[in-house]
């Protein structure tokens, strides 16, 4: 992988057409299929449901955003309900966040896969004001605090390239959640997030409970947020990422980061 990008073509005006044009001329000659043992992927030319590329040996999406800020907590994404949309039908493609440089040069690349963009992932943002060209179109925000470490894996961390091995290993570790509906996924996800940010390998119920109200504002119409952890539980535990030590107690078999 050469992370140096090729500059925008004079044609190219706007700030945006300029970091489409050089981050998608960078990934169709350096991204390799994290899902499988692809060394390429193909850029898709005219990408509708926003997929840039996709893997012409195991047929996974991928959307490429890029920007020179760069932020772990949030990445502005397109319309709202399309996003949603496309959530919901399990039909988002898998997300790659690039940060360049000034002088064009890949800083960061961060991979989500496509079944970590739950409804918790993605923020309702403003509409826009009147008066504005394109008065009350709602975007959306994928928020990048709210899926699990698990779900985001560095490609390109500070200017230095991680193995492929090493980031086709942990796709794989998480590849399970895909098989999850769509409609459970969400909550599996942000219990794991929880387990997560406590921090350690052994973990109590009690612990996990301390999260229910954040949990409760993250799925206003369910009332019974205790009893759907310990349901979630069971679930990240059928999926090989955490084991039952004793009554309470838990273990994670994996490494979130
Ligand atoms: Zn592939």
């Amino acid at each position: 992988m050469d992370l140096k990008m090729a500059p925008p073509p004079p044609v190219y005006k706007s700030a945006s057409q300029k970091a489409r044009w050089s981050s998608e001329e960078w990934g169709a000659r350096n991204l390799y299929c994290p899902a499988c043992e692809s060394p390429e992927v193909q850029r898709l030319s005219n990408n509708t449901a926003a997929r840039d590329f996709e893997c012409p040996a195991c047929h996974h999406f991928y959307q490429l955003k890029s920007a020179r800020a760069w932020s772990f907590r949030s990445v502005a994404d397109a319309a709202y309900d399309k996003m949603m949309a496309a959530v919901r039908s399990d039909t988002a493609p898998t997300l790659l966040v690039m940060q360049y440089t000034t002088e064009w040069w890949v800083r960061n690349l961060l991979l989500v896969p496509h079944f970590f963009l739950t409804p918790s992932a993605i923020v309702k943002r403003p509409p826009l004001p009147l008066g504005a060209r394109r008065s009350g179109w709602v975007g959306c925000n994928i928020s990048l605090v709210n899926i699990p470490a698990d779900g985001k894996i560095m490609v390109v961390s500070n200017s230095r390239v991680v193995s492929p091995a090493i980031v086709r290993s942990k796709f794989e570790s998480v590849r399970p959640v895909a098989a999850l509906d769509v409609s459970l996924r969400g909550w599996a996800l942000d219990v794991l997030n929880v387990v997560r940010r406590l921090g350690k390998e052994r973990f109590t119920l009690d612990e996990v409970y301390a999260y229910v109200p954040q949990l409760a504002e993250l799925h206003p119409e369910n009332r019974h947020v205790r009893d759907k952890i310990r349901q979630q539980l069971q679930v990240l535990r059928d999926l090989g990422l955490l084991e039952f030590e004793r009554r309470g107690i838990y273990r994670l078999l994996t490494r979130g980061d």
